[in-house]
């Protein structure tokens, strides 16, 4: 057994909460020494009973005289007990727990943690924390108790016992960083550190842990970052596309757009063309808000591919963003003879024979010149793993490329020749992030907006104001023939049967809410097939409203649509409130979006609030890193988990330090085996779409 033991070998408890710790990110035993306490709670204050203060937090250890359970009308039951020292006797009340009279008796060495209340003269422990005292040690009173992330089914308290049994498996732990770097910036040991983080004996020690252990996450993950740099470097060669030769035909297919590129759009373009020109394949990330046109881009280097007679390749994370990304390329580039293909979970790949006879029928011409069953793929991840034949695969594109994982990128890469890569994102990464994360990639930056394009106007509006916003809507709909998203809150971090079943209830409620309106429910239990006449109904004005789920985060383009409505927006990041409210405000319409909130939570409302006043994705999303730490950078919604787990992404001082640390050592690395492992760990790590 080792920290890689995976949780559902290691005990049949485990294999039990298999997916419960699942959702905690436990998969294997050392992700619980890693899960990390967001909070202590302070029991180390020790009292004698006699000693007992009104209103005072304390721990009191003593002996069990007496416990018993009482039944009060209607079954609701208490527990109640004496627990006597030398000083004296304290009653001690639990509610609804009669359990406890089982797991604790008579004569019993206890410790109990809570606050103390004064009933009617006489001192009362009111569902204090417990344990019983073995070996004279305590974790959960008596002490800095740890507070972690809990889960249904999964507490803090046995999170805490099963941290502590592992913990006291020393040999189990091996530090990976190398000892001079551990000396030369007073880092704790690992052993400590992991110790101390869950068990400080003060604040202080929990904070130097902290310290260590974020060193060492950063300086890791930059380590990772060099690793993937000096793999792609060495990867052998790609393919040189020719450019220059088809400037006329680039220039045509410019031309004919119904716009004309930005400067930014153009700026990117020039970078693309110019990596796809050399042999070294291109790693290049395409960042640009939502609605900055990422994909004419994307289509402009996947036309320079077919002319040059390569296959290209356009993944998406959902079958919407497919279907949708589908259409637009099959319209930008299907009437200049490129064949564009869309593969979802329902597709079959095609028989290659089947295509040919197709094209006998077809065009002569094209046969000759073109062997390939398409030109263009595009898809989910089907791509991946269905048994899609690429027979010259030169462009690999892919949007939102956050939600692949490392390996899934390799993946499809790998149905080529070192094909070029272009990745595409609209999460606004502050620039520190970026330089951690993405130190491997060349990065274009979409950083200016289509003119024309009119400011999304955005209210907090407030609860008693709900029947008034509903009322504006439903007008606002009718005069101008424009139409309305309505966010569902999400309630649990991926689409579930209780987010479906949320949505449907509030599209049944909505209905009576608009009844001159029509509306459709899309959420992301739909079959594909379902998702696309929803979402086509919306597109062709058949449906007014579209009540969703956050999945239409991920670009969906519905020129018309001018409003959208955002519940429970305290649950969102703001850079994620933006790409939401990004949905609107396509067309030349003024667009809106309302904020609804039950928090009242001062803070809250006032990171809601800036929504209003700030319409730069980068800008807010510098704000979230500010105001809520890059945990929830990303959001929940669209991972799961943050990437990071002690480290925070705002700290540019430990970012720059573990920077040139993780230089230092690069070079030397295979003398630290450990270490490389580690390497490989993060660099294998996927994230787990929808
Ligand atoms: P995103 O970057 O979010 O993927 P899209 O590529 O979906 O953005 O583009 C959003 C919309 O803007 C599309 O309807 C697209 O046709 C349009 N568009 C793209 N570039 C321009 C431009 N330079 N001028 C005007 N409209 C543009
Ligand atoms: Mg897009």
């Amino acid at each position: 057994m080792n920290l890689q033991t995976p949780v559902r070998d290691a005990s049949r408890a485990y294999k039990m909460y298999g997916s419960r710790l699942e959702k905690l990110g436990i998969r294997n035993l050392g992700d619980f020494l890693f899960h990390i306490p967001f909070r202590y709670d302070d029991y180390s204050l020790i009292s004698k009973i006699g000693n007992v203060q009104a209103g005072e937090t304390v721990t009191i250890k003593g002996t069990i005289e007496k416990i018993a359970n009482q039944y009060t009308r209607k079954w609701k039951s208490l527990q109640k007990a004496i627990v006597k020292d030398d000083t004296g006797n304290i009653e001690v009340l639990w509610f609804n727990q009669a359990f406890l009279t089982r797991v604790m008796k008579k004569g019993d060495l206890i410790s109990l943690s809570g606050k103390v209340e004064l009933d009617r003269n006489k001192f009362t422990f009111v569902s204090p924390d417990y344990e019983i005292i073995f070996n004279n040690e305590t974790i959960h009173t008596g002490r800095l108790v740890p507070v972690y992330p809990e889960t249904k089914g999964i507490s803090s308290k046995w999170l805490r016992r099963q941290v502590y049994k592992i913990l006291d498996e020393k040999e189990l732990i091996q530090e990976y960083l190398p000892e001079s770097l551990i000396e030369e910036n007073q880092l704790m040991n690992l052993n400590d550190a992991l110790q101390a983080i869950h068990f400080p004996q003060n604040l202080e020690q929990a904070e130097k842990a902290k310290q260590r252990l974020a060193f060492e996450e950063l300086f890791i993950l930059q380590l990772s970052t060099l690793a993937r740099k000096k793999e792609w470097e060495s990867a052998s060669l790609g393919y040189s596309f020719l450019i220059t030769a088809f400037d006329k035909k680039i220039d045509e297919f410019l031309k004919k757009l119904p716009f004309e590129l930005t400067n930014a759009q153009k700026k990117a373009v020039k970078e693309i063309l110019a990596d796809l020109e050399r042999e070294r394949p291109m790693n290049r990330l395409l960042e640009g808000e939502v609605g900055s046109g990422k994909t004419v881009v994307a289509a402009i280097a996947m036309y320079v591919a077919f002319l040059n007679g390569f296959q290209s390749v356009l993944m998406a994370p959902t079958e919407i963003l497919a279907q949708q990304h589908y259409r637009t390329i099959q319209k930008l580039l299907g009437p200049l003879g490129v064949n564009v293909q869309l593969f979802t979970s329902g597709t079959k790949p095609p028989k290659i024979k089947d295509y040919r006879l197709k094209i006998t029928e077809k065009n002569q011409k094209s046969k000759i010149r073109n062997q390939k069953s398409f030109d263009i793929a595009v898809g989910t991840h089907t791509l991946i793993y269905n048994k899609v034949k690429f027979e010259n695969l030169g462009l690999v594109v892919i949007d939102e490329q956050q939600r692949f994982g490392v390996e899934q990128r390799a993946i499809i890469r790998s149905k080529g020749r070192n094909p070029h890569l272009l990745t595409m994102t609209a999460t606004p990464i502050p620039r520190t992030v970026a330089l951690t994360i993405y130190g491997d990639l060349d990065l274009s930056l979409l950083d200016e907006m289509p003119i024309g394009r009119k400011k999304v106007k955005t209210w907090l509006v407030p609860p008693e104001k709900r029947t008034g916003a509903y009322e504006w809507i439903e007008k606002e709909i009718s005069k101008h023939q424009s139409q309305a998203f309505i966010i569902c809150p999400f309630i649990e971090e991926s689409e579930t049967m209780v987010t479906v079943k949320a949505a449907a209830k509030e599209f049944e409620n909505l209905k009576k809410v608009f009844p001159k309106l029509k509306l459709g429910l899309l959420h992301g239990k739909l079959k594909s097939k379902e998702k696309e006449t929803v979402l086509m109904n919306f597109k062709n004005k058949k449906t007014d409203i579209l009540v969703a789920t956050p999945v239409v985060e991920v670009g969906i383009d519905i020129p018309n649509a001018t409003i959208i409505m955002i519940e429970a927006s305290e649950r969102f990041g703001l850079a994620q409130l933006h790409q939401l409210r990004g949905r609107v405000g396509r067309g030349d319409k003024q667009s809106y979006c309302l904020l609804f909130t039950d928090s009242k939570n001062y803070a809250t409302l006032k990171r809601l609030k800036s929504m209003e006043s700030i319409h730069i994705g980068a800008e807010l999303a510098e704000l979230d890193l500010k105001l809520r730490g890059a945990g929830d950078l990303y959001g929940t919604a669209q991972h799961g988990r943050s990437m990071l787990k002690v480290a925070d992404f705002s700290d540019l001082n430990l970012i720059e330090k573990t920077k040139c640390e993780a230089n230092k050592i690069f070079n030397e690395l295979p003398k630290y085996p450990v270490l490389v492992g580690k390497i490989k760990e993060i660099n294998n790590k996927t994230v787990s779409p929808d």
